[in-house]
């Protein structure tokens, strides 16, 4: 079977792999959408791992069906459509029971995760425990599946931590998949969306997701575009996307006295002042690690019920063997969703 793996130093190819069997309580599941996620890159750019490692398949957005089941599996069968929650965890202690494997407080061999310390989901097929598959309703396209795996429901998390609704005005900043994402949840939730980011191309796709304003960076200081926006206080919360110094300032500055911001985005630094720019202005600021299991079917009903048109955030759907040049399109931050799709 074909599968890719980051070679090191921006590079990634695809070679072929074995086809494994699940051992008890695992399943296969034959991936039919991958999503490509913002903190794959991390990866991708990074240097080469250990050569005389096993490489692992990045990919932990994986949504598919069930292809194989091993001993003593039943809460999934042959043939059933699931979305993959990319963490497993030991499965008993506090955070496994909330559904925050990623949290697990059991240090051993099933701390671990889909796309990373395991094949993931670009390639054919992946072999993951059966109590990490959740199921994926008719509603819901395998693309769909596949961002709500981990994009989509990062941005729906960091949205109801900061109870968002139709009082708000909710800046956005970055329009990668995450904060796309969260620009259309954001509008389902009956909020006003400020997008926030550099990439016109990714402007305009905020702007087909229902972004009420857009702001790009490089027409001047953000905060005093989004204070120019909201009658001069700033922002009643804001979601940041992005991961990147600037943005995570902005996000805290450009919301009004009392307001609320969540951070998602992963990596780098950040330097605020204490005083100004949280104390004084009774911030209430929220750090938000991808979702729990529980979350991520809730954000998969929420989609459902609030028919929010996530499909047409996927601006490519790609063959495997296209995916080393998709990653370096991708690499660039201006391009929408992208997946990798076994139709
Ligand atoms: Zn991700
Ligand atoms: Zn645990």
């Amino acid at each position: 079977m074909r599968g890719l793996v980051f070679a090191g130093d921006r590079r990634a190819e695809v070679r072929d792999f074995d086809q494994l069997d699940p051992g008890p309580g695992e399943v296969r599941v034959k991936v039919r959408s991958s999503g490509m996620c913002g903190s794959d890159l991390h990866t991708y750019r990074g240097p080469a791992k250990d050569p005389t490692g096993p490489v692992k398949r990045p990919g932990h957005e994986p949504c598919g069906e069930i292809a194989a089941v091993g001993a003593g599996v039943t809460n999934v069968h042959v043939g059933d459509r699931v979305i993959v929650h990319h963490y497993l965890g030991c499965g008993y202690c506090k955070y496994c029971r909330l559904g925050y494997n990623q949290l697990c407080l059991n240090p051993g061999p099933n701390n671990l995760y889909y796309g990373g310390s395991e094949h993931g989901g670009h390639g054919e097929s992946l072999i993951c425990a059966a109590r990490v598959c959740v199921p994926l309703a008719d509603e819901l396209t395998f693309d769909e599946g596949a961002m709500i795996a981990c994009g989509t429901s990062t941005a729906y998390l960091g949205l109801i931590k900061m109870d968002i609704s139709g009082r708000d005005t909710v800046a956005i900043f970055g329009q990668g998949p995450v904060g796309l994402a969260g620009t259309m949840l954001a509008k389902a939730m009956g909020s006003r969306v400020i997008a926030v980011d550099l990439s016109e191309p990714r402007l305009q796709l905020a702007r087909d997701a229902g972004a009420d304003e857009l702001v790009n960076p490089n027409d001047g200081d953000v905060t005093e575009q989004i204070r120019t926006l909201t009658h001069g206080e700033g922002a009643d919360a804001a979601l940041e996307a992005a991961g990147a110094q600037a943005t995570r300032k902005a996000s805290c500055t450009a919301v009004k006295v009392f307001g609320r911001t969540s951070w998602v985005g992963e990596q780098g630094e950040v330097v605020l002042q204490p005083t100004p720019d949280i104390i004084h202005r009774h911030l209430t600021l929220y750090g938000s690690w991808t979702v729990s299991i529980f979350g991520m079917e809730e954000t998969a009903q929420f989609v459902i019920d609030r028919k929010v048109p996530l499909q047409s955030m996927v601006t490519e759907r790609l063959n495997i063997e296209n995916v080393p040049e998709a990653y370096q399109r991708f690499d660039k931050q201006d391009t929408g969703k992208m997946v990798i799709s076994w139709d």
